[in-house]
């Protein structure tokens, strides 16, 4: 299993992947501008969809994970 999950925060208006400046440390209450449309994403809405999918994606691996852990005992 991956140590590290990536976790992409996309814009809540068009879906695209927000770039967020390397070494930039964003708080709660900045705004995140999309490159593609130029709308002011709020990073705390953003956060959380980006924290949903995060957790649904370490759920996934995780399942995964207990699949292949299953199979071997049944061999
Ligand atoms: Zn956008």
């Amino acid at each position: 299993m991956e140590e590290h999950f990536t976790i992409d925060v996309v814009c809540l208006f068009c879906q695209a992947t927000l770039k967020v400046e390397e070494g930039k440390e964003l708080q709660s209450g900045d705004m995140i501008k999309c490159q593609e449309c130029g709308e002011e994403n709020d990073f705390d809405s953003v956060m959380e969809v980006a924290k949903e999918k995060g957790i649904a994606k370490v759920e996934a691996e995780v399942a995964d994970e207990l699949n292949s852990k299953f199979k071997n005992l049944f061999k």
